[in-house]
């Protein structure tokens, strides 16, 4: 089935924002990822997980929306988002394939603060997993340096499937409650293991940083990330956590 200018709302439709609670009569519509990272123009997307009355087709006008946030908080993110643009700006305009590691000079609190708030508006219910929790922390005093429950990796990701997956718990040796925002090219992995050795850029470093602080950040993109990893590796048994089925894929159509 094929809606136009789909856009995914909270179910009920309750008025309620995802990331203050407060009530409303309208919320307002939210790009996930934020439309500055290319998440926009034509584009189909499924559920991630094909549970039953999931599993078709939904086209969007202008990129993946959803409308569960209200007209503040959506603000709110906007600051963030700004962050998130001149990341991805910067790195369209150098090639990331010519060496193993680029430098960046962005805030990468503020993108970090920007990427757990769209996951809290990436979903139909305000209910909160362990990691929306996580999330709302990062909203509730912006001030506040982020716990260090959560690992914040960024992986060089050159794949054309847009994903926000979430709330999954991976079995690998420890289980690793994990959450992936993808677009190309970067995969922001959060999760509450260390998944990944030192080879992996992990920004935990700046959970204390003020989210406006710029700072010249590099990054390895000497691995780049595989377009189903971590959440599809088929070696580990995973369990979906609370708003799992949630979780999407977008895929880009030709206009
Ligand atoms: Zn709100």
């Amino acid at each position: 089935m094929k809606n136009k200018n789909f856009v995914i709302e909270k179910k009920p439709q309750d008025g309620i924002c995802n990331i203050c609670l407060n009530q409303f009569d309208v919320l307002s519509e939210d790009h996930v990822p934020p439309e500055s990272t290319g998440n926009h123009g034509k584009l189909e997307y499924r559920y991630y997980f094909n549970t039953a009355g999931k599993t078709q087709f939904h086209e969007f006008t202008d990129g993946i929306r959803y409308k569960t946030v209200c007209h503040e908080c959506n603000g709110s993110l906007s600051n963030f988002d700004r962050c998130i643009a001149t990341f991805y700006k910067q790195s369209w305009q150098v090639d990331l394939n010519n060496c193993d590691e680029h430098s960046f000079s962005i805030k990468p609190n503020g993108i970090i603060r920007g990427v757990l708030g769209h996951f809290l508006s990436s979903k139909s219910t305000h209910n909160r997993s362990v990691f929306d929790d996580f999330c709302i922390d990062a909203w509730n005093d912006i001030t506040k340096p982020l716990p260090q429950t959560f690992n914040f990796y960024v992986k060089y990701y050159p794949h054309n499937d847009i994903r926000v997956v979430r709330d999954l718990v991976l079995i690998g040796r420890t289980p690793a409650f994990t959450s992936v925002m993808k677009i190309k090219p970067w995969a922001f992995i959060v999760t509450d293991q260390e998944i990944y050795d030192e080879h992996v850029t992990r920004w935990n470093d700046y959970f204390a940083y003020p989210w406006h602080q710029k700072k010249n950040v590099s990054i390895s993109v000497s691995h780049a990330c595989p377009q189903d990893e971590p959440e599809g590796n088929v070696e580990i048994m995973k369990i979906l956590g609370l708003l799992a089925t949630e979780s999407v894929i977008g895929k880009k159509l030709e206009t």
